[in-house]
């Protein structure tokens, strides 16, 4: 696997990938690295020729400082993983590299990204837009492989590349789960082990219930978690919610709820 840094080698890569007529599979990510990840990554190495995964832990999506510092950063281990999955390259952009312009430009959506997480997270999709968008412009990559566990954000990258006629396939894939039916997270390890449980059957476990989303909320917050929110859109169940400053989200499909 070979490690980049700087804009411009990964571009000399991919002149040369064109120039051998390669395809290009892409997979953005904030690192800690789990088997979430690893399900896109599989995937693109089986519909791509090359594949090329990024980690970049974006400061401009974060609204809250001490998330952001909090943030599990095991490079190390991140590496080992990646290399031994077979993936071709590992772009580790610097801040100084992907924000030259101090963040003065950034990609907007004014509608769908206010609500759900963009209500409870100001400028929280602007940032991750602004990132996809500059990183999509320096990898172009044929495909990038999202996940469906941040349904709202796969929605607007989708929405993204439609509005600016990018020639990039935007895949979307399921969301994988522990064993107790949590959405794996960078985020989980925050959590003991108990309270991963706990989570699991307060949360992820109603969230797929008949009961309806008020009755979901009412019960969640019973349990003692604050609710950011629990809503339905896009024929899918949606929620947001934190326990011991954690914030966890998780949607289910709600045709077959
Ligand atoms: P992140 O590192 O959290 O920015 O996530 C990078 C990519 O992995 C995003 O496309 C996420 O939607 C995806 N992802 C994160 N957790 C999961 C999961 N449990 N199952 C599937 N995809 C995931």
């Amino acid at each position: 696997m070979r490690v980049v840094t700087s804009i411009s080698e990964m571009s000399c890569i991919k002149k040369s990938l064109d120039n051998d007529e390669l395809s290009l599979g892409f997979v953005p990510t904030m690192g800690a690295l789990h088997e979430g990840h690893l399900s896109l990554i599989k995937e693109s190495l089986k519909v791509c020729d090359k594949t090329v995964v990024s980690i970049f832990v974006n400061p401009t999506q974060f609204n809250d400082q001490n998330d952001l510092e909090k943030y599990p950063r095991p490079l190390k281990n991140d590496q080992e993983l990646l290399a031994q999955s077979g993936v071709d390259y590992l772009f580790l952009p610097t801040y100084e590299e992907m924000y030259k312009d101090d963040y003065r430009y950034k990609v907007c959506e004014v509608d769908f990204s206010k609500m759900l997480c963009g209500k409870d997270r100001p400028g929280h999709f602007d940032g991750v837009l602004t990132v996809v968008m500059k990183l999509f412009n320096i990898i172009k990559p044929n495909k990038a492989f999202f996940g469906q566990k941040d349904f709202q954000q796969l929605t607007l990258i989708k929405g993204m590349v439609s509005a600016f006629f990018m020639e990039i396939d935007i895949v979307g894939l399921p969301i994988k789960r522990d064993g107790n039916g949590l959405a794996l997270s960078s985020r989980n390890s925050h959590l003991s082990e108990t309270d991963q449980v706990f989570i699991a059957k307060v949360f992820s476990e109603r969230l797929k219930g008949h009961l309806d989303t008020k009755e979901i909320k009412r019960l969640i917050q019973s349990d003692g978690v604050e609710v950011d929110y629990i809503e339905e859109h896009f024929g899918r169940r949606l929620g947001a919610v934190r326990y011991k400053n954690i914030r966890l989200i998780d949607n289910v499909e709600t045709a077959g709820v």
